[in-house]
């Protein structure tokens, strides 16, 4: 497995980490596994946050039942914006981790100027993350989010170590965010490098990603020791030309009106599965799975008509979709 240096970090990371969010749906044998496989097929790299329910706790129990945690590099993140909070979650991830240092802790989605204001104040989450950095219970910090123009703005190496930005072929927004990142010695990771789930074809996606000099890490989401070897050895051979073309296809049919399916919407007061509903769609209108599709969408108790349009998903989406009239949509596909 290639491996890249994570900018002034001077860790040598595999170009593919293990994104945690999946793990949520898998039980502690699933994830000890995975993360056996990771290990042996030379993933070096371990993402996740407090924000994926049990992910962290799941890593840190397989780490210790395989002795590995020296052979990773563990970096979490958290949302909160205040000092005590900040604190704490260093203290909960330690915990978790069953660890007694973190070697990257990010400051998780930000997702306006008001926001990194806040982390940055006297009383800002940030001041907690520099009294762990001295403690020694973290290594590094870094930043995440999802707006280029914001997060390339806050890409400040006297503050940051690395940034995480969102990078695949149908989302190449975070070039500059990368670009401006290497110019200054950071570390670049890429999240969603299959666009939550847009893009089927991981490999080529993956491949894809790899052709920028400027990304030093990528971690997809796995949820199966299959996933694991088949991201690994999609790293293996260039991405053929065909595919190339395939990929620049979908991403013009796709457009930027889509769902990641991140869940940061969530939970709607109607008890709608947001992202689920505009899988649904997706599977009925790009990938010819109209009967597999309406099937799954019948059986659902809320369905996408259940909204009563209050909005409060749209002020949570990190990519500001137009989820009210989006649900319209699927409503009128399916019912
Ligand atoms: S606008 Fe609709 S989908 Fe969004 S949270 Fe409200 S009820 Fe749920
Ligand atoms: S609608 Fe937005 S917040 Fe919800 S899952 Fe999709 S991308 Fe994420």
């Amino acid at each position: 497995m290639e491996k890249r240096r994570l900018g002034k970090t001077e860790m040598m990371v595999s170009l593919v980490g293990l994104g945690g969010i999946p793990l949520q749906r898998v039980d502690q044998e699933q994830a000890t596994q995975i993360i056996k496989a990771a290990h042996e097929s030379g993933i070096n790299f371990i993402d996740t946050a407090r924000a994926y329910s049990v992910s962290e706790s799941l890593i840190g129990n397989a780490l210790e039942t395989l002795g590995l945690r020296e052979e990773f590099y563990l970096a979490t993140k958290s949302m909160h914006r205040i000092y005590s909070a900040m604190k704490s979650e260093i203290e909960t991830s330690l915990k978790n981790l069953k660890t007694d240092y973190i070697d990257l802790y990010q400051v998780h989605l930000i997702k306006t100027k008001k926001d990194y204001d806040t982390v940055m104040s006297e009383e800002g989450a940030y001041r907690a993350l520099l009294e762990a950095k001295a403690e020694g219970k973290i290594r590094f910090i870094g930043i995440t989010g999802h707006d280029a123009k914001l997060i390339e703005g806050l890409t400040d190496p006297e503050f940051f170590d690395t940034v995480q930005f969102p990078y695949n072929p149908v989302e190449p927004q975070g070039e500059p965010v990368f670009r401006k990142a290497v110019k200054h010695d950071m570390g670049t990771i890429v999240m969603k490098p299959v666009a939550g789930g847009a893009i089927t074809d991981v490999p080529s996606s993956l491949k894809w990603i790899k052709e920028n000099p400027d990304v030093f890490l990528m971690i997809p989401g796995m949820d199966s020791v299959e996933q694991v070897i088949e991201n690994v050895r999609a790293l293996e051979t260039p991405l053929e030309e065909v595919k190339r073309r395939e990929l620049e296809a979908f991403a013009k049919e796709l457009g930027t009106e889509f769902c990641r399916r991140c869940g940061y919407c969530l939970p709607c007061p109607m008890g709608i599965d947001i992202p689920t509903m505009f899988l649904f769609e997706g599977y009925l209108k790009r990938y010819n799975l109209g009967e597999w599709s309406r099937e799954r969408y019948s059986s659902v108790e809320n369905k996408a008509s259940a909204c009563i349009k209050c909005g409060i998903c749209e002020t949570r989406c990190p990519y500001d979709l137009p989820i009210i009239k989006m649900m319209k949509r699927v409503a009128e596909t399916f019912e």
